[in-house]
């Protein structure tokens, strides 16, 4: 029986294992997932989770007789720690090993650490569901968070902590919030916004020094203030998970190297029939940025586990030349404070922000980017149908004449 396994058990490798039954593959579906839970959606963590407004169930990425349906064997709780691409078989940590015909790598990645708050009291980080329980639980009798980190998930768990009611100060060493993904004028905006609500809202900070007594973890910041928080939520970044490929001849380059159909290239530069990756570990080959890119975002982790289970199913048939290039517009999105942030595009910091609706200052606007000339993207904040807009326009290629006229109107 052909046997295909599917590493990590996040929304890329669900979404790949219902691709191959979808299309009627009837072989035999191996899911290997570190995490002791059903497949669960990593978004509501940070926001309904957190603040304790839904459960569990909740965040299932489907129901349990759902995914039972897909008839897979299941394999949760263990890790793959080696592939022999030659052999055609991946390693697991219980001692095992499993061949395959078709092999998915969805491994995602992993939260960065921050080696002088390591194991230090009261320091969580916020990936998985077993961390977000941990975080609810702590913040649930605490008076005070600390965040290090301005990212993503930094603002929104500040977002939630604050409607929690709990004091909250965030450190981060760019000149703005969520610098990286908004750019200077977007991001000073919503850092605007979260300090008129009360955040405080430390940029171009450090931390300088970090004790502990066992109990408490005390922070001096390179402002010199220091703070002994209840809560210290580290959000730096997160790394591909990819220590598990060391040794095998895959292209590592901060994640695993594909061709632009999500095939996984060998250090040699050869793209290997039947192996595919997805989500935030896969960095591939996009046709219209004509370079590698990789993207730890939730519609990129589903739309990209398409591709790549489409794909590897071509292969198997000896049909591999007729598989589509993946080329996404990429999206994301946020929630904070009541208002959803989106953006669009290949963003780039250096990009030059337009405003075309609304006002920064108002909290509600859309900035459309542009970069030599070009709409490479867009970014809204309370501004959904006209982000929809802006995402077909991009889609369609627009030229930033037509973008600014469509979306001024
Ligand atoms: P995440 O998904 O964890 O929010 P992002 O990349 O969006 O990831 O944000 C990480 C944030 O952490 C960035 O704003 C970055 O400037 C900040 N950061 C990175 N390293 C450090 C550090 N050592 N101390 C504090 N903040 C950091």
């Amino acid at each position: 029986m052909t046997s295909i396994v599917v590493l990590g058990s996040g929304l890329a490798g669900l979404r790949a294992a219902e691709v191959f039954r979808e299309k009627n593959f009837q072989g035999k579906i191996t899911l290997v997932g570190v995490e002791p839970q059903l497949p669960y959606n990593r978004p509501p963590l940070s926001k309904q989770f957190l603040a304790g407004e839904w459960d569990e169930d909740r965040v299932r990425l489907r129901l349990p007789a759902e995914f039972h349906s897909l008839d897979l064997d299941f394999l949760k709780g263990i890790k793959v720690v080696g592939l022999d691409l030659e052999q055609r078989s991946v390693q697991l940590s219980q001692g095992t090993a499993i061949d395959f015909d078709g092999l998915v790598i969805a491994t995602g990645a992993e939260n960065r650490q921050l080696p002088a708050l390591e194991g230090r009291p009261r320091v969580f980080t916020l990936r998985t569901l077993t961390e977000a329980l941990a975080l609810r639980q702590a913040l649930s009798s605490a008076e005070s968070l600390l965040i290090v980190g301005g990212g993503f998930i930094g603002a929104e768990v500040a977002a939630t902590a604050h409607g929690l009611g709990i004091r909250v100060c965030i450190v981060e060493p760019q000149q703005t919030l969520m610098f990286r993904g908004l750019g200077k004028e977007v991001g000073s905006a919503m850092t605007n916004l979260h300090r008129e609500k009360g955040i405080d809202v430390r940029c171009n900070t450090e931390i300088s020094h970090v004790h502990d007594d066992g109990e408490r973890t005390n922070i001096e910041l390179s402002d010199r203030t220091t703070h002994t928080p209840d809560v210290i939520l580290v959000g730096i970044g997160a790394t591909p998970t990819t220590d598990w490929l060391s040794g095998s001849n895959v292209h590592l380059s901060n994640g695993v190297v594909c061709d632009e159909n999500c095939r996984v290239m060998t250090a040699d530069g050869v793209a290997v029939k039947s192996v595919v990756a997805a989500g935030d570990v896969a960095r591939w080959f996009s046709r219209s940025q004509n370079r590698l890119v990789r993207s730890e975002h939730w519609t990129n982790a589903q739309d990209q586990a398409v591709n790549a289970a489409h794909t590897l199913l071509l292969d198997l048939n000896g049909e591999g030349g007729d598989a589509l290039p993946y080329d996404p517009v990429p999206y994301v999105w946020s929630d904070q404070f009541g208002k959803k942030i989106q953006a669009i595009g290949f963003i780039d910091p250096a990009d030059k922000v337009r405003i075309v609706k609304g006002a920064l200052s108002d909290g509600k606007f859309l900035a459309i980017m542009e970069r030599e000339n070009r709409f490479v993207g867009a970014i809204g904040v309370a501004m959904v149908p006209l982000v929809m807009q802006a995402r077909i326009l991009l889609t369609e290629g627009a030229s930033l004449d037509v973008a600014r006229e469509k979306l001024a109107s």
